[in-house]
């Protein structure tokens, strides 16, 4: 197959277990209309007791949401499964690239557990590994490669991160990624162009940190496009960059726009636009606050009552926080219903299935990342931990 040979998968029919996006995910599924649904994911989460450790991301319905230990974003429930060695069993539910990191960071002994293998991630499949290595050949034959560190945002696949690891880069978070990238552009003090990163896979993350964090310009940044020769870029482009940034986004938070912040604002006078940084730049500038998932909560949290937001993130979070926070007035920043489709994927049916195979000693969709990748991912992921101070959350 080559790079550009991308054949358009329905999701969850077909197979590419090479991606991100819908693979088919086999299973004798109950029916969404059992009405004993809750009852049995209950039974069978009881049955397998200290066994199990179920991750919720916040991304995910509440029918699920319900029965997790822990929630978090996905750095935290990584590392939170890797604080329980005692569980045999990890069900992760959120989408695939999540999985991988948590197969990465736990012991051999415990095995990852998605429950609908077409959960994935359209930002994480924009960027696949031979794709990437085109890319860097031809930064390679530009001359310019010894100039440029990689840099992975956490939501993309396990061998993107190996990619990183193997050629000197690092992992960020939406929370980090502003110390990620200083870091990386001091690794290249030396070089005969202008140190430069490349950042993968979303576009929007990249260019809101360079610019309204490090101080760089629009100028500074281009944009590697996959589908085009030389990623859509001249020599002289790639020399005088600083930052390549890949042609990937977020399907959900790529969604939201300017004018409905400008109408926003004319119908609910005094209102604060808090956004996530995987949103467009145009959007970000007019927002008021931006910040990783746990920096929304936590702002959210800490507001004043009577005090009036509208959020730009994945919706299932923004209403769980407008239930919680009952005393604010929290609406969505967007018209339209804007669920991560392949978040709400997992849904009560597969969680039942995955937990009574378990019982029922079968471990159905579990995701294991080869040793070479997890080498290399972990060396990327080591050096985001390594980076000094701030939380690793995205
Ligand atoms: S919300 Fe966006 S980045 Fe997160 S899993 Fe969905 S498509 Fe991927």
């Amino acid at each position: 197959m080559t790079t550009t040979d991308l054949p358009l998968l329905p999701l969850g029919k077909g197979r590419d277990l090479d991606a991100e996006r819908g693979v088919e995910c086999p299973g004798d599924l109950p029916a969404a209309s059992d009405p004993d649904l809750v009852a049995r994911a209950r039974a069978a989460k009881d049955a397998l007791g200290e066994r199990l450790f179920v991750l919720g991301h916040h991304y995910q319905r509440d029918e699920v949401i319900q029965f997790a230990d822990v929630t978090g974003d996905s750095f935290k429930l990584a590392r939170d499964a890797a604080a329980r060695p005692e569980a045999e069993f990890i069900v992760f539910c959120g989408v695939h690239f999540m999985a991988e990191s948590a197969d990465i960071l736990t012991g051999d002994s415990q095995q990852v557990i998605l429950p609908d293998l077409a959960a994935g991630c359209s930002m994480a499949d924009m960027a696949r590994l031979s794709q990437v290595e085109d890319a860097w050949d031809a930064m390679v034959e530009a001359g310019i490669a010894e100039a440029v560190v990689p840099v992975t945002y956490m939501n993309s696949s396990a061998d993107i991160k190996a990619f990183c690891g193997r050629n000197g880069g690092v992992v960020c978070t939406s929370s980090n990624a502003d110390v990620a990238l200083e870091w990386a552009f001091a690794q290249k003090p030396d070089s005969a162009v202008p140190a430069k990163v490349l950042f993968l896979p979303d576009q929007h993350l990249g260019r809101n940190t360079a610019v309204l964090k490090l101080g760089f310009s629009l100028d500074d940044c281009v944009v590697w496009d996959p589908q085009q020769p030389n990623g859509g870029l001249s020599a002289g482009q790639l020399r005088d960059a600083r930052m390549i940034l890949w042609r990937g986004h977020c399907s959900v938070h790529g969604r939201f726009s300017e004018d409905v912040v400008d109408e926003l604002r004319a119908t609910h006078p005094g209102i604060n636009i808090l956004v996530h940084p995987e949103c467009q730049h145009e959007v970000v500038l007019k927002a008021d606050l931006v910040g990783s998932t746990e920096f929304i909560i936590k702002t959210i949290e800490a507001a004043a009552p009577g005090s009036v937001w509208a959020i730009g993130t994945e919706l299932n979070l923004v209403k769980r926080l407008a239930d919680a926070n009952p005393d604010k007035t929290i609406v969505f920043l967007d018209r339209n219903v804007c669920y991560c489709s392949t978040m709400n994927r997992i849904d009560l049916p597969h969680l039942v299935w995955t937990l009574e195979s378990l019982v029922s000693g079968t471990v159905v969709n579990r995701i294991e990342v080869d040793p070479e990748t997890e080498q290399w991912a972990k060396v990327a992921l080591q050096q985001m931990l390594d980076l000094p101070g701030r939380s690793h959350r995205d």
